[in-house]
Protein backbone atom coordinates (compact mmCIF):
# COMPACT_ATOMS: atom_id res chain seq x y z
CA UNK A 1 0.00 0.00 0.00
CA UNK A 2 1.33 3.30 -1.21
CA UNK A 3 2.22 5.69 2.48
CA UNK A 4 2.33 9.12 2.60
CA UNK A 5 4.38 10.33 5.62
CA UNK A 6 2.81 13.16 7.86
CA UNK A 7 5.25 13.43 10.27
CA UNK A 8 6.13 16.24 11.59
CA UNK A 9 10.15 15.69 11.83
CA UNK A 10 12.42 13.74 10.64
CA UNK A 11 9.78 14.09 7.79
CA UNK A 12 9.51 13.21 3.96
CA UNK A 13 11.82 13.78 1.31
CA UNK A 14 11.81 13.65 -2.13
CA UNK A 15 12.57 9.84 -3.07
CA UNK A 16 15.00 10.58 -5.74
CA UNK A 17 16.60 12.66 -2.76
CA UNK A 18 16.73 9.59 -1.07
CA UNK A 19 17.67 7.45 -3.64
CA UNK A 20 20.58 9.46 -4.65
CA UNK A 21 21.71 9.76 -1.10
CA UNK A 22 21.55 6.19 -0.84
CA UNK A 23 23.71 5.61 -3.44
CA UNK A 24 26.41 8.20 -2.88
CA UNK A 25 26.91 6.24 0.60
CA UNK A 26 27.52 2.47 -1.54
CA UNK A 27 29.54 4.42 -4.24
CA UNK A 28 30.40 7.71 -3.94
CA UNK A 29 31.03 9.31 -7.99
CA UNK A 30 32.83 6.15 -9.12
CA UNK A 31 35.56 6.53 -6.97
CA UNK A 32 35.02 2.77 -5.33
CA UNK A 33 34.27 4.46 -2.16
CA UNK A 34 31.39 4.83 0.40
CA UNK A 35 30.61 9.00 0.89
CA UNK A 36 30.47 8.33 4.38
CA UNK A 37 34.11 6.71 4.57
CA UNK A 38 35.91 9.54 2.78
CA UNK A 39 37.78 12.41 4.09
CA UNK A 40 35.89 15.59 4.25
CA UNK A 41 38.74 17.30 3.22
CA UNK A 42 39.14 15.39 -0.49
CA UNK A 43 38.02 17.53 -3.46
CA UNK A 44 35.19 15.81 -4.04
CA UNK A 45 33.73 16.40 -0.86
CA UNK A 46 34.64 20.08 -0.52
CA UNK A 47 33.23 20.33 -4.23
CA UNK A 48 29.47 19.19 -2.54
CA UNK A 49 30.14 21.48 0.66
CA UNK A 50 30.62 24.76 -2.13
CA UNK A 51 27.75 23.77 -4.35
CA UNK A 52 25.49 23.61 -1.27
CA UNK A 53 26.21 27.02 0.06
CA UNK A 54 26.30 28.28 -3.47
CA UNK A 55 22.60 26.98 -4.20
CA UNK A 56 21.19 27.81 -0.46
CA UNK A 57 22.44 31.48 -1.53
CA UNK A 58 20.99 31.54 -5.11
CA UNK A 59 17.55 29.71 -3.71
CA UNK A 60 17.14 31.96 -1.12
CA UNK A 61 18.54 35.28 -2.59
CA UNK A 62 21.04 35.47 -0.23
CA UNK A 63 22.71 39.27 -0.30
CA UNK A 64 26.14 39.79 -0.19
CA UNK A 65 27.77 39.90 3.60
CA UNK A 66 26.00 36.60 3.96
CA UNK A 67 27.46 32.89 5.25
CA UNK A 68 25.64 30.42 4.99
CA UNK A 69 26.96 27.57 7.58
CA UNK A 70 26.34 23.94 8.20
CA UNK A 71 26.54 22.85 11.81
CA UNK A 72 26.03 19.70 13.82
CA UNK A 73 24.23 19.62 17.34
CA UNK A 74 20.28 20.77 16.05
CA UNK A 75 18.49 23.63 16.31
CA UNK A 76 18.65 23.40 20.04
CA UNK A 77 22.64 23.93 20.06
CA UNK A 78 21.19 26.99 18.29
CA UNK A 79 19.24 28.74 21.27
CA UNK A 80 22.26 29.41 23.16
CA UNK A 81 24.92 30.21 20.10
CA UNK A 82 23.02 32.96 19.08
CA UNK A 83 23.16 34.53 22.48
CA UNK A 84 26.10 33.11 23.21
CA UNK A 85 27.63 35.40 20.05
CA UNK A 86 24.98 38.16 20.05
CA UNK A 87 23.62 38.90 23.62
CA UNK A 88 25.88 41.51 25.28
CA UNK A 89 22.70 43.13 27.35
CA UNK A 90 19.49 42.83 26.46
CA UNK A 91 17.66 40.83 24.12
CA UNK A 92 13.94 40.55 22.53
CA UNK A 93 11.99 37.34 22.28
CA UNK A 94 8.54 36.92 20.87
CA UNK A 95 7.40 33.40 22.90
CA UNK A 96 4.63 31.65 19.95
CA UNK A 97 5.21 28.06 21.13
CA UNK A 98 7.44 25.36 23.53
CA UNK A 99 10.74 25.88 20.96
CA UNK A 100 10.33 29.91 21.38
CA UNK A 101 10.02 29.19 24.58
CA UNK A 102 13.35 26.73 25.09
CA UNK A 103 15.07 29.62 23.32
CA UNK A 104 14.11 32.35 25.38
CA UNK A 105 15.31 30.38 28.39
CA UNK A 106 18.91 29.78 27.07
CA UNK A 107 19.48 32.82 26.06
CA UNK A 108 18.78 34.30 30.01
CA UNK A 109 22.05 32.32 30.50
CA UNK A 110 23.56 35.00 28.82
CA UNK A 111 21.73 38.25 29.58
CA UNK A 112 18.29 40.28 29.83
CA UNK A 113 15.62 38.68 28.51
CA UNK A 114 12.46 40.71 27.25
CA UNK A 115 9.70 38.32 26.04
CA UNK A 116 7.49 41.12 24.25
CA UNK A 117 4.29 39.05 23.85
CA UNK A 118 3.54 35.35 24.12
CA UNK A 119 0.12 33.61 23.53
CA UNK A 120 1.25 30.85 25.88
CA UNK A 121 -2.69 31.48 27.89
CA UNK A 122 -4.48 30.78 24.90
CA UNK A 123 -2.13 27.58 24.33
CA UNK A 124 -0.10 29.03 21.43
CA UNK A 125 -3.40 28.99 19.09
CA UNK A 126 -2.26 31.93 17.89
CA UNK A 127 0.90 34.65 16.84
CA UNK A 128 0.92 38.23 18.81
CA UNK A 129 0.63 41.11 16.84
CA UNK A 130 0.86 44.26 18.99
CA UNK A 131 3.94 44.45 20.72
CA UNK A 132 7.38 46.76 20.78
CA UNK A 133 10.85 45.76 20.28
CA UNK A 134 13.06 47.30 22.34
CA UNK A 135 15.25 49.69 20.72
CA UNK A 136 18.25 49.01 22.71
CA UNK A 137 17.88 45.04 22.41
CA UNK A 138 21.13 43.22 20.63
CA UNK A 139 18.51 41.58 18.23
CA UNK A 140 14.76 40.18 18.16
CA UNK A 141 14.40 36.55 17.94
CA UNK A 142 11.32 34.95 16.69
CA UNK A 143 10.08 31.21 15.50
CA UNK A 144 8.54 31.69 12.07
CA UNK A 145 6.78 28.33 12.13
CA UNK A 146 5.61 26.88 15.73
CA UNK A 147 5.59 23.04 14.45
CA UNK A 148 3.72 21.59 17.52
CA UNK A 149 1.10 24.29 17.21
CA UNK A 150 0.28 24.78 13.58
CA UNK A 151 0.99 28.52 13.29
CA UNK A 152 2.83 30.66 10.91
CA UNK A 153 4.46 33.95 10.53
CA UNK A 154 4.76 33.97 6.59
CA UNK A 155 6.00 37.69 6.17
CA UNK A 156 9.46 39.09 6.78
CA UNK A 157 8.79 41.29 10.06
CA UNK A 158 10.08 44.74 10.32
CA UNK A 159 12.84 44.91 13.63
CA UNK A 160 14.47 48.43 14.70
CA UNK A 161 16.96 45.40 16.01
CA UNK A 162 19.00 42.51 13.83
CA UNK A 163 16.00 40.17 13.39
CA UNK A 164 16.63 36.04 14.92
CA UNK A 165 14.62 33.78 13.32
CA UNK A 166 14.26 29.90 14.26
CA UNK A 167 13.06 28.63 10.78
CA UNK A 168 13.50 24.80 11.34
CA UNK A 169 10.22 23.89 10.01
CA UNK A 170 9.60 26.64 7.04
CA UNK A 171 12.65 27.05 5.51
CA UNK A 172 12.65 26.84 1.62
CA UNK A 173 8.71 26.58 1.61
CA UNK A 174 8.74 30.45 0.12
CA UNK A 175 10.89 33.53 -0.65
CA UNK A 176 12.43 35.37 1.90
CA UNK A 177 14.18 38.77 2.01
CA UNK A 178 16.96 37.75 4.03
CA UNK A 179 18.18 41.46 3.71
CA UNK A 180 15.56 42.06 6.78
CA UNK A 181 17.17 39.38 9.02
CA UNK A 182 20.59 39.03 11.10
CA UNK A 183 20.23 35.37 11.11
CA UNK A 184 18.06 32.80 10.20
CA UNK A 185 18.70 29.01 11.56
CA UNK A 186 17.02 25.74 11.80
CA UNK A 187 17.63 22.04 11.77
CA UNK A 188 17.70 20.54 8.22
CA UNK A 189 15.74 17.66 9.52
CA UNK A 190 11.80 19.06 8.79
CA UNK A 191 12.18 20.86 5.24
CA UNK A 192 15.70 20.88 4.25
CA UNK A 193 17.53 17.12 4.78
CA UNK A 194 18.07 14.38 7.07
CA UNK A 195 18.69 14.56 10.71
CA UNK A 196 22.14 15.56 11.84
CA UNK A 197 22.94 19.23 10.08
CA UNK A 198 22.02 22.54 11.33
CA UNK A 199 22.08 25.64 9.05
CA UNK A 200 22.90 29.16 9.96
CA UNK A 201 22.81 32.45 7.17
CA UNK A 202 24.44 34.76 9.45
CA UNK A 203 25.39 38.60 8.48
CA UNK A 204 28.88 38.96 9.19
CA UNK A 205 29.15 42.41 10.18
CA UNK A 206 26.90 40.95 13.68
CA UNK A 207 29.53 38.81 14.62
CA UNK A 208 32.43 39.47 17.92
CA UNK A 209 30.49 42.46 19.12
CA UNK A 210 29.97 40.98 22.19
CA UNK A 211 32.81 41.14 25.24
CA UNK A 212 32.94 37.95 26.56
CA UNK A 213 35.28 34.87 25.55
CA UNK A 214 33.54 32.10 23.07
CA UNK A 215 34.33 28.88 22.70
CA UNK A 216 36.18 27.66 19.60
CA UNK A 217 33.18 25.46 18.44
CA UNK A 218 30.47 27.77 19.77
CA UNK A 219 31.99 30.82 18.20
CA UNK A 220 30.15 31.51 14.61
CA UNK A 221 33.77 33.16 12.91
CA UNK A 222 34.98 29.58 13.56
CA UNK A 223 32.66 28.65 11.00
CA UNK A 224 32.49 31.18 8.86
CA UNK A 225 36.39 31.28 8.51
CA UNK A 226 36.99 27.62 7.67
CA UNK A 227 33.82 27.39 5.39
CA UNK A 228 31.60 25.20 7.85
CA UNK A 229 34.86 22.57 7.99
CA UNK A 230 36.59 23.83 11.26
CA UNK A 231 35.96 20.42 12.06
CA UNK A 232 34.62 17.22 10.31
CA UNK A 233 31.12 18.67 9.49
CA UNK A 234 28.01 15.96 9.02
CA UNK A 235 28.68 15.56 5.61
CA UNK A 236 25.96 12.76 4.60
CA UNK A 237 23.22 15.40 5.84
CA UNK A 238 24.94 18.22 3.72
CA UNK A 239 24.99 15.91 0.53
CA UNK A 240 21.22 14.75 1.30
CA UNK A 241 20.57 18.80 1.70
CA UNK A 242 22.68 19.44 -1.95
CA UNK A 243 20.25 16.73 -3.83
CA UNK A 244 16.93 18.54 -1.91
CA UNK A 245 18.33 22.13 -3.34
CA UNK A 246 18.91 20.68 -6.20
CA UNK A 247 15.38 18.93 -6.60
CA UNK A 248 13.74 22.27 -5.13
CA UNK A 249 15.38 24.22 -8.45
CA UNK A 250 14.34 21.65 -10.63
CA UNK A 251 10.86 22.21 -9.86
CA UNK A 252 10.55 26.24 -10.07
CA UNK A 253 12.73 27.00 -6.52
CA UNK A 254 10.98 28.93 -3.29
CA UNK A 255 7.98 30.44 -5.51
CA UNK A 256 7.13 27.13 -6.67
CA UNK A 257 7.26 25.27 -3.37
CA UNK A 258 5.19 28.20 -2.13
CA UNK A 259 2.44 27.62 -4.57
CA UNK A 260 2.36 23.50 -3.78
CA UNK A 261 2.08 24.80 -0.50
CA UNK A 262 -0.67 26.78 -0.52
CA UNK A 263 -2.78 24.75 -2.86
CA UNK A 264 -2.15 21.66 0.10
CA UNK A 265 -3.06 23.84 2.95
CA UNK A 266 -6.12 25.47 0.73
CA UNK A 267 -7.46 21.61 0.24
CA UNK A 268 -7.08 20.29 3.91
CA UNK A 269 -7.97 23.58 5.72
CA UNK A 270 -11.13 23.53 3.69
CA UNK A 271 -12.09 20.28 4.65
CA UNK A 272 -11.28 20.89 8.51
CA UNK A 273 -13.51 23.86 7.63
CA UNK A 274 -16.54 21.47 5.66
CA UNK A 275 -16.50 18.53 7.41
CA UNK A 276 -18.86 18.37 10.79
CA UNK A 277 -16.57 16.17 12.59
CA UNK A 278 -13.82 18.29 12.48
CA UNK A 279 -12.13 21.87 13.44
CA UNK A 280 -8.76 23.96 13.34
CA UNK A 281 -7.04 24.25 16.38
CA UNK A 282 -4.53 27.48 15.37
CA UNK A 283 -6.61 30.86 14.15
CA UNK A 284 -7.26 31.09 11.23
CA UNK A 285 -4.87 34.33 10.23
CA UNK A 286 -1.82 32.42 11.56
CA UNK A 287 -2.74 28.69 10.50
CA UNK A 288 0.57 27.02 9.58
CA UNK A 289 0.87 26.03 5.47
CA UNK A 290 3.30 23.35 6.99
CA UNK A 291 1.92 21.75 10.02
CA UNK A 292 -1.74 21.55 10.04
CA UNK A 293 -3.31 20.72 13.21
CA UNK A 294 -6.72 19.58 13.77
CA UNK A 295 -9.25 18.02 16.62
CA UNK A 296 -12.55 16.35 16.60
CA UNK A 297 -15.26 18.59 17.71
CA UNK A 298 -16.45 18.12 20.99
CA UNK A 299 -19.57 15.80 20.75
CA UNK A 300 -17.33 13.64 18.26
CA UNK A 301 -14.12 13.88 20.46
CA UNK A 302 -14.77 9.91 21.13
CA UNK A 303 -13.90 9.16 17.58
CA UNK A 304 -10.44 10.50 17.55
CA UNK A 305 -8.68 7.43 18.07
CA UNK A 306 -11.02 5.72 15.64
CA UNK A 307 -10.34 8.11 13.07
CA UNK A 308 -6.12 7.70 13.97
CA UNK A 309 -6.38 3.73 13.36
CA UNK A 310 -8.91 4.28 10.18
CA UNK A 311 -6.22 7.14 8.37
CA UNK A 312 -3.29 4.45 9.48
CA UNK A 313 -5.17 1.62 7.84
CA UNK A 314 -5.77 4.07 4.39
CA UNK A 315 -1.59 4.74 4.37
CA UNK A 316 -1.71 7.92 6.52
CA UNK A 317 1.33 8.31 8.16
CA UNK A 318 2.37 10.47 11.53
CA UNK A 319 -0.79 12.05 11.59
CA UNK A 320 -1.56 12.26 15.40
CA UNK A 321 -1.29 15.42 16.97
CA UNK A 322 1.73 16.73 19.33
CA UNK A 323 0.61 15.63 23.19
CA UNK A 324 0.42 19.37 23.91
CA UNK A 325 -2.14 20.35 21.12
CA UNK A 326 -3.33 16.75 20.86
CA UNK A 327 -5.85 15.10 17.75
CA UNK A 328 -4.53 15.37 14.58
CA UNK A 329 -1.30 16.89 12.92
CA UNK A 330 -0.79 16.64 8.80
CA UNK A 331 2.94 17.76 8.55
CA UNK A 332 3.08 19.39 5.02
CA UNK A 333 6.98 20.28 3.93
CA UNK A 334 7.70 20.75 0.24
CA UNK A 335 7.62 16.93 -0.57
CA UNK A 336 4.65 16.06 0.13
CA UNK A 337 1.83 15.55 -2.59
CA UNK A 338 -1.48 17.13 -3.20
CA UNK A 339 -2.10 13.63 -4.37
CA UNK A 340 -1.16 12.73 -0.60
CA UNK A 341 -3.61 15.54 0.87
CA UNK A 342 -6.22 14.66 -1.35
CA UNK A 343 -5.74 10.88 0.37
CA UNK A 344 -6.13 12.36 3.95
CA UNK A 345 -9.21 14.41 2.48
CA UNK A 346 -10.96 11.61 1.37
CA UNK A 347 -10.35 9.78 4.68
CA UNK A 348 -12.04 12.68 6.08
CA UNK A 349 -14.95 12.11 3.73
CA UNK A 350 -15.38 8.19 4.04
CA UNK A 351 -15.57 8.52 7.95
CA UNK A 352 -17.82 11.41 8.18
CA UNK A 353 -19.83 9.41 6.19
CA UNK A 354 -19.66 6.36 8.50
CA UNK A 355 -20.76 8.68 11.14
C1 LIG B 1 12.14 20.62 15.57
C2 LIG B 1 12.33 22.05 15.93
C3 LIG B 1 13.40 22.46 16.75
C4 LIG B 1 14.37 21.49 17.37
O1 LIG B 1 15.28 21.05 16.42
P1 LIG B 1 16.49 20.07 16.79
O2 LIG B 1 17.26 20.08 15.51
O3 LIG B 1 15.88 18.74 17.13
O4 LIG B 1 17.23 20.65 17.93
C5 LIG B 1 13.54 23.81 17.01
N1 LIG B 1 12.69 24.72 16.50
C6 LIG B 1 11.64 24.35 15.72
C7 LIG B 1 10.72 25.40 15.18
C8 LIG B 1 11.43 23.00 15.42
O5 LIG B 1 10.40 22.64 14.64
Amino acid sequence: MKKYNFGAGPSILPQEVMKATADACVEFQGMGLSLMEISHRTKEFQAVIDEAQALFKELLGIPEGYSVLFLGGGASTQFCMVPFNLLEKKAAYLNTGVWAKKALKEAKLFGEVVEVASSADANYTFIPKDYDIPADADYFHITTNNTIYGTELRRDLDSPVPLVADMSSDIFSRPLDVAKYGLIYGGAQKNLSMAGVTFVIVKEELLGKVSRPIPTMLDYRTHVDKGSMFNTPPVVPIYCALQNLKWIKAQGGVEEMERRAKARAELLYGEIDRNKLFCGTAKEEDRSLMNICFVMKEEYKELEAEFQQYAAAAGMQGIKGHRSVGGFRASCYNAMSIEGVQALVNCMKEFEAKH
